[in-house]
């Protein structure tokens, strides 16, 4: 197998198929007509599901779900129009009424809001659980528990958690294990190879790479594949092929942008560390931090985005802070070109016991000069400290 920056020049793409452009181009269609009633009768009978119809996706799509699926190692790979879409559908796939399902604390907002407010009312009983805490997911995983879903490194306070042990807990059990994995994305962590069933991605953030799509993946295992593609087909969700071709642009230039994405995180990270104004930094890739080991065992690298702690909750620091930025804007998502900051003071937690902090800040690093963002952040910092003295 060669390295993860060779295959995602290579993956998804047949020149030979498409007169020679080195790009699959974007395949457009609903319609998708047949030369006789024969071949129409040989379509519907080939695996009972008649799927020749532009629902179902065609080359543009299935290029890039090819892609994906090889880089996670999937048994198959299925495109949504967004990341929280990806999440929600796979999470609808192995749900039935009367089932309980284990939702890690620390999961992504959205996702949360929809096991929170669609779940119930399908006779689902949602219940979170501290995923770094395999003893409290032994003791609340019992025998209707369908689904486990995990988020590694969590939401906004980015701790890692151990995919393989709680595979193999759920497993037990009969649960299907999700994974959103899209701080990682599947050159740096491979939840499948770790047990899990299902892997997600936010091809919005680093695949996509450029703050100008919104999609998804879910790529799952063998057992789980033939279940996740027919109950998303039920829901007939499509996503544009021009969307998949810019996604499946981004996906070439991955790699090297990840080097820079993490190089600059791993800095700016270290710079907060040590500044006074700052109390704790969250960065799996930092020595003092808890999860420091256990994302070295199992991630090949570390991404652009963590968070930190300002030591000052002074309404008045932090709004200097965030207002004296220049290069880094106030915006929601992360894994594009450019660095980004997000407020959010207190995380919303219920089975997790997070120390009492200051007002903790996600940062995305972009593809910036690092001395730049590092100059900008200390300029902001000082700027904040000056307008409280
Ligand atoms: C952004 C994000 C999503 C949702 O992706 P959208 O394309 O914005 O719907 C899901 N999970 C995580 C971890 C994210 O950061």
């Amino acid at each position: 197998m060669n390295h993860f920056c060779t295959q995602v020049i290579n993956l998804g793409r047949t020149p030979q198929r498409f007169d020679g452009l080195v790009n699959t181009p974007v395949y457009r269609g609903s319609t998708i007509v047949v030369d006789s009633f024969k071949e129409w009768e040989e379509h519907k009978q080939n695996g009972g599901v008649y799927k020749h119809y532009g629902r179902f996706g065609a080359a543009t799509a299935k290029s890039f779900e090819s892609a994906i699926n090889a880089l996670e190692g999937g048994a198959g790979c299925m495109v949504f129009p967004s990341g929280l879409s990806a999440c929600t559908h796979a999470l609808m796939a192995f749900v039935a009424a009367g089932d309980h399902v284990l939702i890690a604390d620390n999961i992504y907002g959205p996702t949360r809001s929809f096991a929170d407010s669609m779940l119930p009312k399908l006779g689902i009983h949602v219940e979170y659980f501290n995923s770094c805490d395999l003893n409290e997911l032994k003791s609340k995983i019992n025998q209707k528990t369908s689904v486990v879903f995990v988020e590694s490194p969590g939401s906004i306070t980015f701790e890692i958690s151990d995919i393989a042990a709680i595979s193999k807990i759920s497993h037990a059990m009969n649960a299907k294990v999700l994974v959103n994995n899209s701080w990682a994305t599947p050159l740096f962590f491979q939840p499948l190879k770790h047990g899990a069933d299902v892997s997600i991605q936010a091809v919005t953030k680093y695949i996509g790479g450029h703050s100008d799509i919104l999609m998804g993946t879910a790529t799952a295992n063998a057992a789980s594949i033939e279940q996740l593609n027919k109950v998303v087909h039920f829901f007939g969700e499509t996503t544009s092929p021009d969307d998949i071709y810019l996604a499946s642009r981004g996906l070439r230039s991955l790699a090297v942008r990840l080097k820079q994405h993490e190089e600059n995180g791993v800095i700016l990270a270290h710079y907060l560390n040590e500044h006074p104004a700052i109390d704790l930094v969250n960065h799996p890739a930092l020595a003092m931090n808890p999860y420091h080991k256990l994302w070295q065992q199992s991630f090949s690298g570390s991404t652009g985005l963590f968070s930190f702690y300002l030591k000052q909750n002074n309404p008045c620091f932090v709004e200097t802070f965030f207002d004296s930025l220049k290069l880094f804007h106030i915006g929601l998502s992360w894994g594009g070109f450019e660095s980004l900051i997000l407020p959010v003071g207190t995380p919303y937690r219920t089975q997790s016991h997070l120390p009492s902090r200051g007002y903790l800040v996600r940062l995305h690093a972009g593809l910036e000069h690092v001395d730049d963002l590092k100059a900008d952040l200390d300029e902001a910092l000082a700027i904040a400290q000056r307008a409280i003295a």
